[in-house]
């Protein structure tokens, strides 16, 4: 067992220490639990001993939310669970998906359906609640809102190219060197048909070369229009000669702008958009993350040339994602509900490539073949497009132009369903979920109030089993002799993956020391531990936080009224 501070709190150091209750506390029981003290004689000795408690046992099988943390915590330990506890974290059969009827074949009209797009009449109207609701409806699988940064005087010329070089010219960019191509379609390497896959190979330079790139690939344009124009006038059959040829085009990728002292101006503009969008908010489960996670929680760039392509995903554990189109030309997006989502998986089986972690361009005909309706928009400068939760989507720029974005957590159960869905098929799939759910959800625990009945049941429930789950652990560690050291977490400690199959590892850290002199620790889930030593030999058990003190987090985390709430503020 840890070392366990005593007494706990200041409140009960006012109280003469009761040492039952002490081995009551030690044990992970709590204040509220009777004990039956029975005499004992020993060895002539009177003694007391704990004998049974006077509260019943709950069977692990029968817990739910109802129950305390205690009951949570009793239950397992009287359960004695052999080997490794693989209950999923998603409350079963609880499901707040959109209906949507697979059978009924939609007629070929209907699978083009006109985008969700949104006209703001005025600033005012770009901070109403309805927007909010818009978009995150789970039906709406992506909004466009038209000329956003008009409505609400975002400067995006400070995201120009021109800008960018002013600002940090020597900032790393990303290359994808890719083959320009129409945007519907998508030719295998000898042109004979179009197919699924699309490798690009990925190479390293600066804002300043690309932007000196993409003002060259602009005016050879303009200068090939002209010679073409002059071609016409000679020779007309000679045009279709020079489309065939294939046109090699640089992409630059995933420029990182999270650095406040370097972007300032840059990150200080997106504070003007509506809360819910923002880089950060109150509601956005990734600002509850606790550190950076590029991309997600912070400012991503891209610097695009005709043809530049973003292959077909979903966002990591299928947030939701804002791209605002900084011009001057545009952007065209293909995008499908996350309904479908398995079906677009299974294309990518078919032609061999990872729909997780691969590189492909959905084949149209594929998907209206297999009755899936396809939203497919222009997204003009100034266009905001709101990605909603595990909206699968691929993008292509028509214009020269340059793209921002990021992802949000919006909490409503929809949101936090498919997060924590993914972050389950992901272990199955053996590919890191970039959000740490589990850490994630004690700390929504820890600082929201929610007032939505279905976001709280399954919040609520992933902690149950994540208790469950560490409790289970714990007892069977101890169990076979291992110590636990107590190291309890300090700001900014980034949540802890296994080394070897990525899968999140929260509160009991099972660490080994790779290199004795240099003193590299390395994190493994259970399953690769074991894998090692079944034993654990060499294994160090870390625990972050105290079983009383997530207990807590449990008990106190309830669903609050919206009147409850407002008299709070
Ligand atoms: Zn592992």
């Amino acid at each position: 067992m840890s070392s366990r501070a005593w007494p706990p709190s200041s409140k009960a150091r006012e109280r003469p220490v009761d040492p039952l209750k002490l081995k009551a506390l030690s044990m992970g029981l709590s204040k509220e639990l009777k004990v039956v003290l029975i005499k004992m004689d020993s060895a002539g000795r009177q003694t007391f001993n704990i004998s049974e408690l006077e509260e019943p046992r709950i069977p692990m099988s029968e817990l739910s939310i109802v129950n305390t943390a205690a009951e949570v915590v009793r239950a397992c330990r009287g359960e004695r669970v052999k080997g490794k506890f693989k209950e999923s974290y998603l409350l079963p059969s609880f499901c707040v998906k959109p209906k949507i009827a697979i059978n009924i074949p939609i007629p070929r009209e209907k699978l083009n359906p006109p985008t969700p797009s949104i006209y703001l009449e005025s600033k005012r109207d770009a901070f109403s609640p309805v927007l909010l609701q818009f978009c995150t409806d789970s039906k709406n699988a992506v909004t466009v809102i038209r000329g956003l940064a008009g409505s609400l005087r975002l400067n995006l010329g400070l995201f120009s190219t021109k800008s960018l070089v002013e600002a940090n010219s020597d900032h790393a960019v990303e290359v994808r060197t890719q083959v320009q191509q129409p945007a519907d379609e998508n030719w295998n390497l000898n042109g004979s048909a179009q197919t699924w896959p699309c490798e690009s190979s990925r190479s390293h330079t600066t804002i300043a070369k690309y932007a000196q790139y993409q003002a060259s690939s602009f005016q050879e344009s303009l200068e090939e229009e002209k010679e073409s124009e002059n071609e016409e006038e000679e020779e007309e059959d000679k045009t279709s000669d020079t489309l065939a040829t294939t046109k090699i085009i640089k992409f630059g990728t995933n420029i990182d702008l999270s650095d406040p002292k370097r972007w300032k101006p840059q990150l200080q503009e997106l504070l003007k958009l509506p809360a819910f969008m923002r880089v950060e908010s109150s509601n956005n489960m990734l600002s509850l993350v606790g550190h950076t996670i590029l991309g997600m929680n912070s400012v991503q760039l891209y610097m695009k040339v005709p043809g530049s392509r973003t292959p077909g995903h979903q966002e990591n554990n299928n947030f939701c994602s804002v791209n605002i189109n900084i011009g001057p030309g545009d952007c065209e997006w293909f995008a499908v509900h996350e309904h479908y989502w398995d079906a677009i998986n299974k294309f990518c089986d078919k032609h061999g490539v990872d729909y997780l972690t691969g590189s492909w361009w959905p084949v149209l005909e594929d998907l209206y073949s297999s009755n899936i309706p396809v939203y497919r928009f222009i997204q003009r400068p100034g266009d905001l497009v709101w990605i909603n939760a595990g909206t699968v989507h691929w993008v292509q720029a028509v214009g020269w132009c340059n793209n921002i974005a990021w992802n949000v957590g919006p909490l409503n159960a929809y949101q936090y369903q498919l997060a924590l869905e993914r972050f389950e098929w992901n272990e199955v799939k053996k590919v890191k979920s970039i959000v740490p759910m589990i850490h994630v959800s004690w700390n929504v625990a820890r600082t929201l109030k929610i007032t939505d009945k279905d976001t709280y049941k399954m919040i609520k429930h992933c902690l149950m089993q994540s208790m469950k789950h560490i409790q289970i652990l714990r007892d069977q560690l101890v169990a076979a002799g291992k110590k636990i050291f107590y190291q309890s977490r300090v700001k900014d400690e980034p949540a802890y993956y296994c080394n070897e199959c990525d899968v999140e590892v929260f509160n009991l850290l099972l660490v080994t020391s790779e290199n004795s002199t240099k003193k590299t620790y390395v994190v493994h889930c259970e399953d690769c531990a074991r894998a090692k030593s079944s034993s654990l030999a060499g294994v160090v058990v870390l625990e972050q936080y105290r079983m009383d003190e997530l207990m807590k987090i449990y008990d106190s985390f309830m669903l609050v009224s919206i009147t409850c709430k407002r008299k709070r503020k």
